[in-house]
């Protein structure tokens, strides 16, 4: 029963558990070919930004840990690091800056200021086990949830009150309450992507898994069932998380159709990702159903919404502070990921998203992550598929 498909509506959602299941084979067949494409495979980040949060920062040195970086040359020109600096300039939106990043007021995460950085290959680098845990692992994911602490919506709580829910008729609002209960949904929102990250990255450690006895990479049922599996919340918060991210693909529709993703000048390599593109579109716009409409309202929302935003952006910068290359790259991309898919949901309207009268809206950054983190999770839904077949052999006799 702890590796049987949840079923039914997925809270907070206007979407069901089944209609992701029904999709997800094709959509990560689809996002699989799209991620090893020249403009979505490689990621500029500085991975050696020093942690804000507390000084000494354990650092992994088992070899698995480690990463390649691209030489620069390699990067088709369109996307190098000067040229993206001159995209940057021609953006009218304040840019806070900070030493190596900044952002601007409707982010939801910290950005390289690219001058900086590596560029990586990411069809070349697995999310899969490194080794790296024990205290310092587990620091910063504790650091993290500890951003989950809203001082606005607990007074809100105490005094009985939601903030954001208040105001919307009952009608609007019943699939988004658990049991009743009145938690504040913007928190309860934050804390399921937060979960759900974690709970896909675990999904992966346990997938990709190397047996130090036989040296075998393989799948480890037991890790999938402690970790994830019996905890069957965190298992459905991967289905909200491709919820909320092919919402925010299926909003971003005009505009990714309009990005150049030629790298070549011969466009064929533009008209193949297109395609991909078009049919991962598709999908989300099937299963895309989430009501971003519903968070943020109320007498509170401007105050909520640049708490949720510091907030998360915060859980971008304890990312620094990951002490395994390889966990970092895919800890920043994800975060990086989920933080543009917030931002397209809950801070721009239908004609900041319009692609001719804001071309330069995302950064080539946050398209390559947005991508990559859907990815991510549709990978975690087949990976789960893949353990509950472990688990039916199990059960069934010889
Ligand atoms: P952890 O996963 O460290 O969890 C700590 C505690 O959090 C648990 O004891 C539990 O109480 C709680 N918890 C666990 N899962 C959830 C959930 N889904 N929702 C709510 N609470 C939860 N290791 C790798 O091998 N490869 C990687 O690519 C990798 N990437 C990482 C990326 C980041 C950003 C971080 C912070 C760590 C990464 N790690 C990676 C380490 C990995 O996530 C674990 O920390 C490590 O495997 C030790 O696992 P653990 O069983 O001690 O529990």
């Amino acid at each position: 029963s702890q590796c049987s498909n949840p079923t039914g509506p997925i809270e907070a959602t206007l979407c069901d558990y089944e209609t992701v299941e029904s999709v997800n084979k094709g959509l990560y067949g689809n996002l699989s070919a799209l991620v090893h494409t020249p403009f979505f495979k490689y990621f500029q980040v500085d991975l050696y930004r020093e942690c804000p949060f507390w000084s000494e920062n354990g650092s992994c040195m088992n070899p698995s840990c480690a990463i390649t970086t691209v030489d620069e040359s390699d990067i088709p020109e369109k996307w190098r690091a000067a040229t993206l600096s001159k995209v940057d300039a021609s953006s009218i939106e304040k840019r806070h800056e900070l030493p190596g990043c900044y952002y601007r007021d409707s982010d939801f995460c910290f950005l390289d200021d690219s001058k900086e950085g590596d560029y990586f290959d990411l069809s070349t680098v697995p999310e899969r086990y490194t080794g790296y845990s024990g205290d310092d692992a587990q620091r910063v994911w504790r650091s993290i949830y500890q951003e989950n602490c809203f001082g606005l919506s607990e007074l809100n709580l105490m005094s009985g009150k939601s903030p954001s829910l208040v105001s919307l008729p009952d009608s609007m609002t019943d699939g988004l309450r658990t049991n009743g209960d009145d938690q504040c949904l913007e928190k309860r929102v934050y804390y399921k992507v937060i979960s759900g990250l974690h709970a896909s990255i675990s999904t992966h450690i346990c997938y990709d898994w190397l047996n130090q006895t036989t040296g075998e990479w393989t799948p480890n049922l037991q890790c999938f069932i402690s970790r994830v599996a019996s905890h069957p919340e965190r298992l459905q918060y991967i289905y909200f998380n491709s919820v909320l991210l092919q919402r925010a693909v299926a909003r971003l529709e005009p505009y990714l159709m309009a990005y150049d993703y030629c790298s070549t000048g011969t466009h064929e390599e533009d008209e193949d990702t297109r395609e991909l593109l078009s049919n991962v579109i598709s999908t989300a716009k099937v299963v895309g159903k989430f009501n971003e409409k519903l968070l943020f309202r109320g007498e509170n929302a401007d105050v909520l919404k640049e708490e949720f935003k510091t907030h998360f952006r915060n859980v971008t910068r304890i990312m620094d502070c990951v002490g395994c290359d390889k966990c970092r790259l895919w800890g920043k991309i994800q975060t990086t990921g989920l933080a543009t898919a917030m931002k397209v949901l809950f801070e721009l309207d239908e004609k900041t998203l319009d692609p001719k009268a804001n071309p330069n809206l995302l950064q080539r950054a946050e398209v390559v992550a947005l991508i990559n983190t859907l990815h991510r999770i549709t990978e975690s839904l087949e990976a789960f598929n893949h353990f509950r077949g472990m688990w039916a052999d199990l059960d069934s006799p010889e």
